[in-house]
């Protein structure tokens, strides 16, 4: 939990892991987005992380469409969560 002391620390993780560098639109899966302004909505949990697509003009999160989309709990235990899975998939790969 220490290397990630805030949800921007886990959402830009997750967004590593789940883009690669190559964020792209759930809705279209085009890379023409941007993440939001998001100095207006600075210290408001929920609007961090949100990304526009300039295709279909959606706004997404790197959560969208994920196992844990609409779960009511904070983003931390989304990360501890995906890395017990990512750990899990490792050692499958071991044996
Ligand atoms: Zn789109």
């Amino acid at each position: 939990m220490e290397r990630f002391p805030n949800q921007m620390a886990c959402i830009e993780h997750l967004e590593k892991i789940r883009w690669k560098g190559n964020p792209k639109c759930p809705h279209c899966q085009n890379p023409n987005v941007a993440r939001k302004n998001e100095s207006q909505d600075e210290g408001k949990v929920g609007r961090i992380g949100r990304w526009n697509c300039f295709e279909c003009q959606a706004s997404f999160k790197v959560t969208c469409g994920m196992i844990f989309h609409g779960a009511k709990i904070p983003l931390q235990k989304w990360f501890l969560a995906i890395s017990l899975i990512l750990n899990a998939k490792k050692s499958w790969n071991a044996t």
